[in-house]
């Protein structure tokens, strides 16, 4: 027995795809899975997503789109970060479509083209508002005017025009209409200058679930598709109709008792108020446990719903599990798992640590091993 693991359920996945292809309309839709699918295995999930309707995977980094096709995805691909010397070549050579925010990147793709002798399928990104990447004001201008030009000349075909929103997630918040007003404006321009037949893509799973104006031609949902609400204030993951597919698992591997008053894990942040039972879980935050969830973060033994007793260690954490627990070593512990069956979510341990699912998800550790069904 391992100490602890991750269950991922791809039927899950391929579901919450289907989901999120009817709400798309007659959008596209491509499933994002860089951070190595969210933590859930960036290939499984991609597999997955592809078989509940996913036309396209998108990643940030190049070296994760890399991987994903040498793994043996065959669909079409977008990358779209990169710093100067990236690989352009090794990209198309592998088929895999490329995001251009800058002049520099756009010079360097058009140097790989001449180099392999393929051309490149490019995705201009806009700066619509969010100040992170994509050409702003000014540069975008000069950034459409150098592609239509590498375009005339057959290096590079423009089939995208994509930005990101800073706001998805408060579907009223004026920054929303702006940034559309925006895009729009700037895929306009792609055409005026003579490009033709490039899909416009803006929304995350956030968008993609809360506002269906900004769907346009494909719709680019990455938490959605693990499950997870992106506006847990708006609606839970079950009320978009959505399953997580993530669930972390441990065993408990001691129990003791423990008189009243005895200080428990490291600095005794936690002490029992009475004789008690104490369980070791084998999982801490080099597991993936944010440390900031001891004494606050949930997990389930059998039916109880306990919450983390003292810090998280490194390797484990500990449940006080009441005085009168018949629980053993051995027993399970679910540390995340799905609201349907009882479980802690990772929304719940977002909410006891101060952060967002997306965090808890992307964090867990490759020392857990993924067993997928
Ligand atoms: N598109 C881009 C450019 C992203 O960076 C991300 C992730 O942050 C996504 C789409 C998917 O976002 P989400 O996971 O909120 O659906």
């Amino acid at each position: 027995g391992v100490s602890g693991w991750i269950e991922v359920d791809l039927g899950a996945i391929a579901a919450n795809v289907r989901e999120l292809k009817r709400r798309a309309g007659s959008a596209d839709l491509m499933a994002v899975v860089k951070a190595d699918g969210y933590g859930h295995g960036a290939y499984p999930a991609a597999r997955a997503a592809l078989a509940g309707g996913a036309s396209s995977i998108g990643v940030a980094q190049l070296t994760e789109a890399l991987a994903v096709r040498a793994a043996g995805i065959k669909a079409p691909m977008l990358t779209w970060l990169y710093v100067p010397g990236a690989d352009f070549a090794a990209a198309l050579l592998a088929d895999i479509d490329l995001a251009v925010s800058t002049d520099w990147a756009l010079a360097e793709v058009i140097a790989a083209v001449r180099s392999t002798g393929k051309p490149a399928r490019i995705h201009l990104k806009v700066d619509t508002g969010l100040a992170r990447n994509g050409a702003f004001g000014a540069d975008w201008s000069a950034l459409v005017a150098q592609a239509a030009a590498a375009a005339a000349e057959g290096a590079i075909e423009i089939v995208g025009v994509w930005s990101h929103f800073a706001y998805a997630d408060a579907p009223e918040h004026p920054t929303v209409r702006a940034q559309q007003e925006v895009f729009e404006a700037a895929a306009a321009e792609v055409e005026r200058a003579g490009i033709r037949g490039f899909q416009r893509h803006l929304a995350n799973s956030a968008a993609t679930l809360t506002n269906p104006s900004a769907h346009y031609d494909l719709v680019r949902p990455g938490l959605a598709i693990y499950g997870l609400s992106p506006t847990p204030d708006i609606a839970t993951s079950a009320e978009f109709g959505l399953r997580e597919a993530m669930r972390v698992v441990s065993r408990v591997a001691n129990v003791k008792t423990v008189p009243a008053g005895q200080g428990v894990s490291y600095g005794h942040t936690y002490v029992t108020d009475r004789e008690t039972r104490i369980g070791l879980v084998p999982m801490g935050y080099a597991d993936g446990l944010p440390r900031s969830g001891s004494n606050a973060g949930p997990a389930l033994l059998g039916e109880r719903r306990l919450t983390i007793a003292g810090r998280v260690c490194m390797d484990q954490v500990m449940l006080d599990l009441g005085p009168e627990s018949p629980a053993v070593a051995g027993d399970e512990v679910v540390l995340v798992g799905s609201a349907a069956a009882g479980e802690p979510t990772a929304e719940d341990w977002a909410v006891a640590t101060g952060t967002i699912s997306y965090e808890i998800v992307t964090r867990m550790s490759t020392r857990l091993p993924r067993y997928y069904r």
